[in-house]
């Protein structure tokens, strides 16, 4: 029987987990599963991951913290999406743009808008301006929602940006509150039974510490579930090449600036820079690859970009390499967050994951049989759903017809993309992403997301052959219609983006009457 649990980490990560577990596995009652924190004051968090996926709702919802907290607290602001800048050929033309939004794709009484855009029924519109309301609504820094809508919903599709944190001290806050105990102290080691299991853990000042269940969440460390059990790490270095950041944080010029309400990732020779609006400063960092070029050139590239307004600002380097544990739960020890993988910023699944994790874990928590029970399963689940985002991602980079440097060149090559992908884009030359191409169990990203940014990139698929055979062009043409004039109405009536977070600061949601 699982009695107690203890969480080795208090990045965002550690106090996600412990947040979402406490409500879940009930930590505030006596019959609840005890858990614990042991979080160092040596070893500080990482500090970025700023921008989130709209799966953070439900997650926080299910925490039970309030979104107005959310707002006041980790300075955190709406995201509709990511606006992708210079991906497709990087010439710098004004064209050299598209969005990704987060709200799926409008459908007509059921009528797939796709091939009727691709055959030309929205005229000259992208995949993302012609599909859905929030292209137009995200590009006018309008919010995704009122001030009447309740916590955690709203007319469109939305995550946040936070400051990361503050975000961690906030859940820290949350999960003491829901009975989870708080050891503030760095492990020094790691005791393993002769089977390999964590017998118990030896904290500096604690001394020995012990529970049934461990979960890693030392970040890059890994230093249970790596440095202690052995378990390897399997590299996607080949594929996706980028495994530096350089990151600078730049206060707004202006008080009351408008705040963009999507992430900026902008690409460069060698990477991409993000971008990220927070409530009184920006969060930006050049992505790279150290193999391409060096910290000198990418912290120049990211001051040119910032201007000279932040020549003055520190930066700070990170290092990372893209990949993941096959093995995430092994024996009595589960990793979260970066000590079970990471891929890399481009789309922000790193904190993505960790939720996941905590779901999958809290659905197989072994409350009796052996502790280890729900190892396969979870290890098989986080596999899959790690391996398809790799695709996803690389997906951003394949299919640029960028060749300035040799990172974008590199990038095209056969050997750095993987079979799955290859064959992927091999059919969605002649018909287009759809559900079949998506593991619905498994993927983050459902063919939505595929479509908006093969799209995005300028990927042609011919269904020239088939053109006959689309029979509702007229109600494809008026449903189109019909999202300009719904996205017409949505610029009349949304707030902007930086009056609704002032406003919830001040005031919070409103509450439906008699709740
Ligand atoms: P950390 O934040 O590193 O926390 C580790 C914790 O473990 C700390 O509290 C530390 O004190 C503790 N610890 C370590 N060793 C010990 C020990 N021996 N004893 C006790 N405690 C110990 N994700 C996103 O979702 N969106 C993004 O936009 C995004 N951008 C990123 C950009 C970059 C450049 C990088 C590198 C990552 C980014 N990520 C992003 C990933 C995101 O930062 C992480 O997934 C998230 O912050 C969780 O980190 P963590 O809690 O696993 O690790």
């Amino acid at each position: 029987m699982t009695k107690s649990v203890m969480i080795v980490g208090g990045g965002t990560a550690g106090w996600m987990t412990a947040a979402y577990l406490a409500r879940m596995l009930a930590a505030a009652v006596p019959d609840g599963v005890r858990i614990c924190v042991v979080e160092s004051d040596d070893i500080g968090i990482i500090g970025v991951g700023e921008g989130t996926f709209p799966s953070i709702r439900k997650t926080l919802s299910r925490v039970g913290l309030a979104e107005a907290d959310l707002i006041r607290s980790a300075n955190a602001t709406f995201k509709q999406g990511i606006s992708f800048v210079n991906w497709r050929d990087g010439l710098g033309s004004p064209d050299d743009h598209y969005f990704h939004p987060f709200q799926i794709v409008s459908q007509a009484d059921g009528l797939d808008l796709l091939p009727y855009w691709l055959t030309g029924a929205a005229g000259g519109d992208s995949w993302a301006l012609a599909s859905t309301v929030q292209t137009r609504v995200s590009q006018a820094s309008l919010a995704p929602k009122m001030i009447s809508h309740p916590d955690y919903a709203g007319p469109l599709n939305y995550a946040y940006h936070f400051d990361a944190v503050a975000f961690a001290r906030l859940l820290r806050d949350r999960a003491v509150s829901q009975g989870v105990e708080h050891i503030v102290d760095t492990v020094e080691a790691v005791t393993l039974t002769p089977d390999g299991a964590i017998e118990s853990l030896t904290g500096r000042r604690s001394g020995r510490l012990s529970a049934d269940l461990y979960i890693d969440c030392t970040g890059f460390r890994a230093q249970l579930i790596g440095q202690a059990m052995g378990v390897p790490f399997k590299s996607f270095r080949s594929e996706l090449f980028t495994d530096r950041a350089v990151a600078i944080q730049v206060p707004y010029d202006e008080a009351g600036q408008e705040i963009a309400s999507f992430t900026k990732a902008i690409a460069q020779p060698n990477g991409w820079i993000w971008d990220i609006g927070l409530q009184e400063r920006r969060g930006t960092g050049y992505v790279y690859s150290s193999d391409h070029t060096t910290d000198e050139e990418a912290e120049r590239c990211l001051r040119t970009y910032l201007g000279a307004g932040a020549k003055d600002l520190p930066s700070r380097i990170l290092r990372f390499e893209a990949g993941f544990r096959e093995t995430q739960w092994k024996k009595n020890c589960v990793a979260i967050g970066l000590s079970a993988g990471f891929i890399e910023p481009l789309e922000a699944t790193g904190i993505g994951f960790a939720e996941i994790a905590g779901v999958i874990l809290a659905g197989l928590f072994p409350w009796s049989g052996p502790v280890d029970l729900g190892a396969e399963v979870f290890n098989t689940q986080m596999r899959a759903r790690y391996t398809h985002v790799i695709d996803f991602i690389k997906l951003h980079y394949c299919l640029s017809k960028r060749r300035d440097t040799a990172f974008w060149r590199d990038n095209v090559e056969t050997r750095s993309i993987s079979d799955s992908l290859r064959e992927r884009l091999k059919h969605w030359k002649h018909r287009p992403p759809s559900f079949i191409d998506v593991d619905l169990k498994h993927d983050i990203f459902t063919e939505h997301n595929w479509q908006y940014v093969l799209y995005g990139m300028g990927y042609r698929t011919d269904i020239g052959r088939r053109a006959g055979a689309l029979r509702y062009y007229e109600d494809a043409k008026a449903a189109f219609e019909d999202i300009r004039r719904q996205s017409d109405y949505a610029l009349q009536i949304m707030p902007s983006h930086r009056s609704l977070i002032e406003q919830v600061r001040l005031h919070g949601f409103e509450r439906p009457k008699g709740v």
